[in-house]
């Protein structure tokens, strides 16, 4: 019997040592510093490098990646023990090294890096020196990819791009840029598409201007970061800043954001229990006319009620889809069960933020709590990496592919056919007990 739903002892203390880490060193830093991509920021980086040197001592660095490339390869079920305490925080995951887009360009790279990307790329990425970009989404087409048209012909050693990209997070700040660019135009989208590496300051790229949310974390806005126009005019890189096979881009796509996307799922949990505990805090400490506290009132408790087993459920789906990625150690397998988590994920967290911010009242909608930006953060991520609606059609693709239709004029569950094959099926014993009576 295999199902199991304790945390081991051991990984346990270690969950302890992060949850408290996060509560008193890190967390003050979110209402401090300013944006976790910027390496360039000595003031910073002062307080961070010791930080992320207490984590890599506690052997909690880059937990998303195995061993062999700097992390503790604890697969995604502790990934998503330790991301639902770490996405509390704007800063946390940058002193955990597992922040986004940089683990899943870290996961790429690693898996189909040659040995000079990663030792260009990779490494100083994995060690926190650097910043990167993933430059897919394009100012015409998002949500479909076969839509894409920045395009890279083959000079001689060289690559020449030429198009645009849009909301191409952290690019004021990266090192490198994961482009992903038609390399032929005359094949199928899914074949015809590559990623190429592009280093920062390559003449021919440029960023038109860097584009600001107003949705942020909860916890300090998101005012710091910033989503890229990006421009490529005849820009040139060497033909071995190729990633993986030509064509391959949608492939190496899907491993990328196939990650991403539970990732995010994972930190959300911290967002949504933010929320939660401070609906609960608010419901036990504001008192109404009658004398009791608001958590006395009917509605109140069905806010309450509503929002832990929303919580619960979404929890207990992300935890169950880290344990299938752990098991199938492949995305594909897992790809219904991740797009259901990231249809899920903004929904539970709009709704038990907007029961929050509601309790709170006026000051829920001010700035001085972090409840409406956490709100509009329920937008996000019903878009970053896909709208939700592409989700769920992924997800009815799949449970659809394997039905059969009913055999007869009537579904399979009509009730007088059942009957009607149930007196057939046991005519004989009916019979025989007539017989028996007579
Ligand atoms: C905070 C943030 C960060 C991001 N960071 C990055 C990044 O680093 N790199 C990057 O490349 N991209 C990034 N993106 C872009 C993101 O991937 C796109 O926003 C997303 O894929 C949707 O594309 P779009 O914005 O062009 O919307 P569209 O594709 O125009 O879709 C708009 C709406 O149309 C509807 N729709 C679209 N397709 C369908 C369909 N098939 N069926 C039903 N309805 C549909 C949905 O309601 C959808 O919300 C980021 C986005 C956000 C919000």
């Amino acid at each position: 019997m295999a199902w199991d739903f304790e945390t081991d002892p051991d990984f346990q203390r270690q969950l302890d040592w992060l949850d408290a880490f996060v509560a008193e060193q890190i967390e003050p830093l979110d209402l401090l510093l300013g944006d976790p991509a910027d390496k360039s920021d000595a003031r910073a980086m002062a307080v961070v490098r010791p930080l992320q040197e207490q984590v890599k001592e506690h052997g909690l660095w880059a937990c998303h990646l195995g061993p062999e490339l700097g992390g503790a390869g604890y697969g995604q079920v502790k990934l998503a023990l330790m991301n639902e305490i770490l996405g509390r925080s704007r800063w946390a995951p940058t002193i955990f090294g597992c922040q986004a887009p940089d683990s899943g360009n870290a996961e790429i790279l690693a898996h189909f890096g040659t040995s000079e990307q990663k030792a260009a790329y990779l490494h100083p990425l994995l060690d926190g020196d650097i910043s990167s970009c993933y430059a897919m989404t394009e100012p015409q087409a998002g949500a479909d990819p076969a839509l894409f048209r920045t395009r890279a012909q083959r000079d001689g050693d060289t690559w020449v791009i030429n198009g645009e990209k849009w909301f191409a997070s952290n690019a004021q700040h990266a090192a490198f840029f994961v482009v992903m660019v038609v390399t032929d135009p005359e094949a199928d989208p899914h074949r015809g598409m590559s990623m190429l590496l592009v280093p920062a300051g390559t003449p021919g790229m440029e960023i038109v201007r860097n584009v600001h949310t107003v949705a942020g974390t909860g916890t300090e806005g998101d005012h710091h970061s910033s989503h890229a126009y990006l421009r490529f005019t005849d820009c040139r890189i060497p033909a071995a800043n190729l990633l993986g096979e030509e064509g391959a881009a949608f492939a190496i796509a899907q491993t990328r954001l196939g990650g991403g996307r539970i990732h995010h799922a994972m930190r959300t949990i911290a967002q949504i229990r933010l929320a939660f505990d401070m609906m609960c805090e608010r419901a036990v400490s504001r008192s109404t006319r009658g004398g009791g506290t608001l958590g006395s009132l009917q509605m109140t408790q069905e806010r309450v009620a509503d929002s832990w087993i929303e919580l619960e459920q979404f929890r207990l789906l992300v935890l169950r889809t880290a344990w299938l990625i752990d098991k199938h150690q492949d995305y594909r397998k897992v790809r219904k069960d991740i797009s259901a988590v990231k249809a899920a994920m903004p929904k539970v967290l709009h709704d038990v933020v907007q029961r929050s911010l509601h309790l709170h009242g006026s000051l829920g909608i001010s700035d001085e709590l972090p409840l409406a930006a956490l709100l509009l953060n329920a937008e996000v991520m019903g878009l970053a990496d896909g709208p939700t609606e592409v989700h769920k059609i992924a997800v009815a693709r799949d449970l659809l592919r394997e039905r059969k239709p009913a055999e007869g004029l009537f579904p399979s569950a009509h009730l007088p056919t059942r009957r009607e094959q149930a007196r057939a099926r046991y005519a004989h014993v009916v019979e025989q007990a007539v017989a028996d009576q007579s």
